[in-house]
């Protein structure tokens, strides 16, 4: 999916001072963002209180949607820079196609990973016949400087590696839960799992204490280190953890983000990630002189512009969280 807003505003995020090297309890509250006409997400990341979580710098939580009677997901083609993009599908389904050719119809516990690298474009579509209902998260990763440049790729990996306890079973996304690892390439170290737990759960989720982590609910009612947890709703955690405690009130799904915080300090703007002005404000010249990003083929409809930038150079925002 694409950062849609109008308005966008750059944000510095990443650096050190932003982590909490101890283990806490942080209530993340979503910020409504229209995308399109009728459909509605929910932000959790980059967010007032906090910009990231290891590498992850994005997150859109959307439906569930009744789309029955509606063509649902529309994003037309736009660009990527310095990320990558992971979509993640609870109910329903969405055609992916970008620059490098790939068209791919993504379903729900089937990681679709698209590694920007220095430049690529893509659109997301509800296929013409689909689901009624749609259910997700869109999540973007970080790249390091060392690979910010890496050349774009698409990997779809139907069949993820899962761990079960008693009421969870956890689907690792990226990285790696208790010696399963995903399949998806990874530049930073990074976890991503899906946990699905059934009413009456109560287990004990095995951390790395290097990593700081949050938990996104994405249906149902589960508490989390204690704390309950609505579905639209991210709980930060901190660092040094060797496990988190988990109990569902109801089958819920929740997503385990985490990560070695991210070091490197940098500029997120639109759908681009950069180190300055001068890498965002290049990037938007070149997708609007359609160089540098490609071409999306066979996509029904206009690609999207990009935002102007706000005037003047971006100016460093301070360690606000
Ligand atoms: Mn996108």
């Amino acid at each position: 999916m694409s950062n849609l807003d109008r308005e966008a505003v750059p944000a510095l995020c990443g650096g050190r001072g932003f982590v909490v090297a101890e283990p806490v309890r942080e209530l993340l509250s979503p910020r409504r963002v229209k995308l399109g006409e009728s459909s509605e997400v929910r932000r959790l990341l980059p967010n007032l209180g906090r910009r990231m979580v290891g590498a992850w710098c994005f997150v859109d939580h959307y439906g569930p949607d009744d789309i029955a009677e509606e063509p649902g997901m529309q994003v037309p083609p736009h660009p990527h820079m310095g990320l990558q993009t992971v979509s993640w599908l609870h109910e329903g389904e969405v055609l992916h196609r970008d620059s490098t050719g790939s068209l791919q119809t993504i379903r729900p516990r089937e990681l679709g990973l698209m590694t920007s690298g220095r430049a690529i474009s893509h659109s997301e579509e509800s296929p013409r016949s689909h689901a009624r209902f749609l259910h997700g998260a869109q999540l973007w990763v970080a790249l390091p400087d060392s690979d910010r440049h890496t050349d774009p790729r698409f990997e779809h990996h139907s069949e993820l590696p899962v761990v079960t306890a008693p009421g969870l079973r956890a689907t690792i996304v990226l990285g790696g839960v208790d010696g399963a690892a995903s399949p998806g390439t990874t530049y930073t170290p990074i976890v991503g799992a899906d946990l699905a737990l059934v009413q009456g759960a109560d287990v004990r989720l095995p951390l790395e204490p290097d990593f700081e982590y949050a938990v996104l609910s994405m249906s149902g009612e589960a508490h989390v280190d204690g704390v309950p947890l609505l579905p639209g709703s991210m709980l930060y955690l901190g660092c040094g953890r060797t496990e988190l405690p988990l109990r569902a009130e109801s089958d819920a799904g929740l997503m385990l983000l985490g990560g070695e915080p991210f070091d490197e300090e940098l500029v997120m703007w639109w759908n681009f990630i950069g180190r300055s002005n001068e890498d965002i404000a290049q990037a938007r010249s070149d997708w609007m002189e359609s160089s540098r990003f490609g071409e999306v083929k066979g996509y029904d409809g206009n690609r999207l512009d990009a935002p102007n930038l706000p005037p003047g150079p971006l100016k460093a925002r301070g360690r606000v969280r």
